[in-house]
């Protein structure tokens, strides 16, 4: 388990999450995973010692009605 602290690439706001080693667990890396963050959600990539090899801003496509 660690916490980090990072920049929000939405809001630009730090933002402190707590990533347990369950996120990566028998996954290929490196791991997407969904950081929440107020109303709005970012994209981390993890390795297995849960650094952040990279962070993205997605693209939201809404379904059909
Ligand atoms: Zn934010």
């Amino acid at each position: 388990m660690v916490e980090k602290i990072l920049k929000c690439p939405i809001c630009n706001e730090p933002a402190r999450f707590i990533i347990t080693d369950e996120a990566v667990v028998g996954k290929r890396f490196p791991v997407p995973c969904i950081l929440e963050h107020k109303d709005h959600s970012f994209i981390a990539y993890l390795d297995s010692q849960l650094s952040l090899c990279d962070i993205e801003k997605p693209y939201i496509i809404k379904s059909e009605p």
